[in-house]
């Protein structure tokens, strides 16, 4: 019998607009010659035909395809091992399946009922990722009931709003009253001054000023000093300010490196104190017996927070909220929502009360599915290679008199400049430029103890000593024309 026959037109269309955007989509990850090549955004508008598209719609398959290549021209070619960009992930061939499921059927996941495949697989991951932190009680990963003083967490949409969830739970902690009232006026937070921007902005959304985080002086590395943080905390003490969280960089945006986590956090103990991990970017190093050093002294935290997005694969975006105390989760947000919150009397695991989030995305899924493509230890694998590369590219710049690293890099994340005394901070921006425009490499720049440098996350799986010459090839030859 032919199967054909006993579909309905919509759904002979259904499945060959798939199998024609599969084909598109595969010729794509192929080919690699761009990473990126720039164009102006109106020829870009133009070239997907946007307003004509949007007022009558695709006149037939041929043109939805025809928007689908056009669209894929003007894209950066993460897939291509010269993209050392931006800390986002590059996704494994079939890691979109479930954001097509999902597209289908849109399935949310922040209510039991309205998705609980995709709740269930939250829960699961939230376990697992416990479990590496040693904050998982449960017998088993199925284990998804939840009980004052263990661990707990949910996904969420990207580390800015992981953070912000998480100092609003550290101010719930310290200042129960704020919630209703307002803010009192003498809390702080203290970090390493290379923290992310997204720590200060949050603490301005929050209502206390950015002025409320007190930036703790860092070392050579922009790591956080020890003995300044103990400085600081007697000063702001004595001001009669009340600290509400301190926060470790794990890793550090710009430059990969880790903060002295252990030492944070015996501090924090001693004196009563919510730690929080910004582990964003380094969470993944839990994966490996290898990187684990790094993040020493962790469990020892109130709450990390681990994107999903960057290291492992997961297309954009994938956030875990990580508390060591089921407490601190539900004490957060203190609100009724008769038609979404109801306690005890629902099976299941809704994570709306929590989150920032009122409908999000089936994040769970996506997480999963990059294990269940190839399992954990291929992404373990992966982790550590990516560590390792940028050990070799630290080697390979370092040898030669032209490159200058400030300091040997600790996770996948290295900062360089290129012939240091002729090309000024400007003009190393500058040489960025270039390289993009001349479309083979694809690199970012930061400031590193007020100065420009380069940088590269090298975060591709494919990514090698090949490319790196060729790195060094293409910022040689622009350079010196500069
Ligand atoms: C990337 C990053 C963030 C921001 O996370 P997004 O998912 O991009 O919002 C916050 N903190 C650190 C340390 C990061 O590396």
């Amino acid at each position: 019998m032919n199967s054909k026959k006993l579909l309905k037109k919509g759904q002979i269309e259904f499945n060959e607009i798939h199998a024609k955007v599969s084909m598109i989509l595969s010729s794509y990850i192929s080919e690699k010659e761009h990473v990126l090549q720039q164009k102006n955004p109106k020829k870009i508008a133009n070239q997907l035909n946007l307003k004509n598209n949007l007022k009558d719609g695709f006149k037939n398959v041929d043109s939805m395809m025809a928007f689908i290549k056009n669209y894929l021209s003007n894209t950066n070619h993460l897939k291509n091992s010269r993209y050392m960009g931006h800390q986002v992930a590059v996704p494994q061939d079939l890691s979109g399946i479930p954001e097509m499921i999902h597209g289908t059927i849109n399935n949310p996941s922040s209510l039991y009922e309205m998705g609980p495949s995709a709740s269930v697989i939250e829960s699961f991951m939230i376990n697992w990722m416990l479990k590496k932190l040693n904050w998982f009680k449960g017998d088993d990963l199925y284990d998804f009931k939840h009980s004052d003083s263990v661990g707990s967490g949910f996904l969420t949409h990207g580390g800015s709003i992981a953070n912000l969830t998480v100092l609003s739970a550290a101010r719930a902690n310290i200042s129960p009253n704020s919630w209703i009232h307002g803010n009192q006026n003498n809390l702080v937070v203290l970090g390493a001054s290379s923290a992310h921007y997204c720590i200060s902005r949050s603490l301005s959304i929050m209502g206390m000023g950015s002025n409320s985080f007190v930036p703790i002086p860092v070392d050579e590395k922009e790591k956080c000093i020890m003995e300044e943080l103990y400085k600081i905390y007697e000063k702001v003490t004595k001001e009669g300010k009340k600290v509400m969280a301190i926060v470790a960089n794990a890793c550090a945006t710009s430059t990969g490196l880790f903060d002295p986590i252990y030492e944070m956090a015996e501090f924090c103990m001693k004196k009563n104190i919510w730690f929080h991990v910004d582990a964003a970017h380094g969470a993944v190093a839990l994966l490996s017996k290898k990187e684990k050093h790094n993040l020493k002294g962790i469990e020892k935290a109130d709450s990390v927070i681990w994107d999903a997005h960057k290291m492992m694969r997961v297309p954009s975006l994938c956030t875990a909220v990580l508390f060591k105390n089921y407490n601190h989760q539900i004490k957060n947000f203190i609100q009724e929502g008769s038609y979404v919150f109801h306690k005890e009397d629902v099976i299941g695991m809704d994570t709306m009360p929590y989150t920032i989030e009122c409908t999000k995305s089936p994040l769970g899924p996506k997480l999963f599915w990059t294990f269940a493509l190839k399992g954990e230890k291929n992404i373990t694998n992966y982790i550590e290679n990516s560590f390792e590369k940028s050990k070799e590219l630290y080697k390979l710049l370092n040898e030669r008199e032209d490159f200058y690293c400030p300091y040997y890099p600790e996770s996948n994340i290295l900062c360089f400049k290129y012939l240091p005394s002729k090309l000024d901070c400007e003009k190393q921006l500058k040489l960025r430029y270039k390289i993009i425009e001349e479309g083979s490499i694809y690199l970012t720049s930061c400031l590193f103890k007020n100065e420009r440098f380069l940088r590269v996350v090298i975060i591709n799986p494919d990514t090698s000593t090949k490319d790196f010459k060729k790195l060094i090839e293409v910022i040689t030859k622009i350079g010196s024309e500069l």
